[in-house]
């Protein structure tokens, strides 16, 4: 026997690296149309680029949950079916007592009918009204051709809307964009990190380190924060607030206190949203409090509160 030789089994879900590999680069493609989108005027689909870039990424992420069901069943010795959400609620409602398992199989139930909406090509009918002088498009009426969407599609998406009803995803494919994206990617931090509470490190171990415009983002929070804080629709700005503040009543609880997840990354003073951002800087952006290591204070790493300024 050789005793310098070390075994271990390993096993293989493909998917689970694709978050942390290639979802940035799509993100960063997505963000580059659609901060150019003018967000006063009507509009049926988002340019293809961003479309495209932000539609491809959300599959990903859909698939990269799957991978990581497949995993935490495989260590947990459980048996998957076919239904990815409900197995993801129950797995972590038998581990975290009170864990809400209804109202997250829901939510990535939601994840679930986007990338359907984008892997079955669903057909809408678009009546389009334009002007003549300058063929603006003034109205549009759109319709989903019967046919698309099964049982869990209709149960999700509110016809009148064609959002989702709890995240409020676009449903209409050609709608999909970088806001949608943003949205799947804070569903997905929120997994990861009820399953590190649930199972601890290592069952979606995502190892993150990405750089953007030459600064590194230590995990996904601050990569989301880093794209928040540019955000141009005010709109979708107060939607995320309001979205988070709604998960972190259900879900804060069920996250590793001192962990750095998106929907609880706030202020301390007036909880908004995108308190800590790359690279060891915290500041907020709507009350101004900012903390930070005072060049003088580095050594006894002493933390200084440099509110009010
Ligand atoms: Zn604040």
């Amino acid at each position: 026997m050789n005793d310098r030789i070390h075994n271990e089994k390993l096993i293989t879900p493909i998917g689970t690296s694709f978050v942390e590999c290639i979802i940035p680069h799509l993100m960063a493609e997505a963000f580059s149309a659609y901060r150019k989108r003018d967000f006063t005027r009507p509009w049926f689909q988002v340019s293809p680029w961003e479309n495209s870039h932000a539609a491809a990424a959300i599959v990903l992420t859909a698939v990269a949950i799957e991978a990581y069901r497949n995993r935490i069943y495989y260590l947990e010795k459980e048996k998957t079916s076919r239904n990815v959400p409900q197995n993801i609620g129950n797995i972590f409602a038998k581990k975290l007592l009170t864990f809400p398992s209804q109202k997250f199989e829901s939510i990535v139930r939601e994840v679930f009918v986007i990338r359907d909406v984008v892997v079955h090509s669903h057909i809408y009918e678009l009546d389009v009204a334009l002007s003549r002088e300058d063929w603006d498009m003034v109205k549009y009426t759109e319709e989903k051709l019967n046919g698309y969407g099964d049982n869990k599609f209709k149960r999700s998406v509110n016809t009148n809307t064609g959002k989702t009803k709890l995240i409020r995803f676009n449903a209409q494919p050609l709608k999909i964009g970088f806001e949608d994206l943003f949205k799947v990617l804070l569903v997905f931090d929120l997994f990861a990190g009820i399953a590190e509470k649930a199972f601890g490190r290592g069952y979606v171990s995502v190892t993150w380190l990405q750089q953007s415009n030459n600064r590194w983002a230590e995990n996904l929070s601050q990569l989301l924060t880093y794209y928040y804080d540019q955000v141009p629709n005010q709109k979708f700005v107060e939607s995320v607030e309001g979205l988070s503040k709604e998960l972190r009543k259900d879900f804060a609880s069920f996250l590793l206190s001192g962990g750095d997840y998106f929907i609880t990354n706030t202020c301390s003073k007036c909880s908004a949203l995108g308190f800590h951002k790359l690279e060891g800087v915290w500041r907020c952006n709507a009350c101004g409090v900012k903390m930070g290591f005072g060049l003088d204070d580095i050594n006894n790493s002493k933390l200084l509160n440099q509110a009010h300024e």
